[in-house]
């Protein structure tokens, strides 16, 4: 369960504060699948940011999992950034010099896990995202599609509760971007992780269980 209580942004600006989140109230069921809605400069990247353990509420509380990320210290944040979450970037992100499998597997050696078990634990991943036949391919020999959904294989390698996307379509074709949704979809059905997409696409919004439309840092819905 995610859960956010009164939770305030207020960046200070030569101008005066700049308030990014204004008292944001909001529970997360765990396997949703929520998309985060509204125009530019409403507070959506910040949310991300607060859920992702890289930024701290100025007011509030934000408790992931049991864990109160408002108060956790440094060391409580790396952990949770390690082991609890996976993301999504717009531009996939992947290395160019590695193959779809050796990308997947990398979060997993890095932590030391033995090279036999990543390689078996990144050959599930490649299967449940439909790309088991790519596995040797290079990220320049993909689609966008292609490397949009071996991103997806590598934030869930270590097997995270939440998994956060940022405008995750925003660089794939109608079709492309179609499957991932799908994926996405799946993810939340088969209950491995809790997903929660920025997106500026009513499209990909539309696909989400849940809209969380904001406007001007608060929800507006
Ligand atoms: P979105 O992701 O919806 O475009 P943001 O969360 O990036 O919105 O920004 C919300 C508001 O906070 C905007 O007015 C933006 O200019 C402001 N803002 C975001 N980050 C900073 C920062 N580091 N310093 C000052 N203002 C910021």
């Amino acid at each position: 369960m995610i859960s956010l209580r009164h939770v305030s942004r207020l960046y200070p600006s030569p101008g005066g504060e700049v308030h990014a989140l204004r008292d944001v109230s909001l529970e997360i069921a765990p396997h949703s699948f929520c998309a985060v809605t509204g125009p530019s400069g409403c507070g959506k990247s910040t949310l991300l940011n607060l859920l992702g353990g890289l930024d701290q509420p100025s007011s509030g509380q934000i408790t992931v999992d049991g864990l109160p990320l408002h108060t956790a210290d440094e060391n409580a944040l790396t952990a949770y950034r390690r082991e609890r979450l996976g993301i999504i970037f717009q531009f996939f992100n992947l290395l160019p010099a590695m193959t779809a499998v050796e990308n997947v597997e990398l979060p997993l050696l890095l932590r030391g896990d033995r090279a036999k078990e990543a390689r078996a634990r990144a050959g599930e991943m490649l299967e449940l995202v439909g790309l088991t036949p790519r596995a040797d391919a290079f990220p320049h020999q993909m689609s966008g599609g292609e490397m949009q959904r071996a991103a997806v294989a590598r934030a869930l390698v270590h097997r995270p509760s939440l998994l956060l996307a940022d405008e995750p379509t925003g660089n794939l074709d109608s079709a492309n971007a179609a499957r991932v949704l799908e994926l996405f979809q799946k993810i939340a059905s088969q209950r491995l992780a809790t997903l929660i997409m920025v997106t500026h696409s009513p499209e990909a919004a539309a696909a989400a269980e849940r809209q969380i439309p904001m406007m001007d840092g608060r929800l507006s819905s």
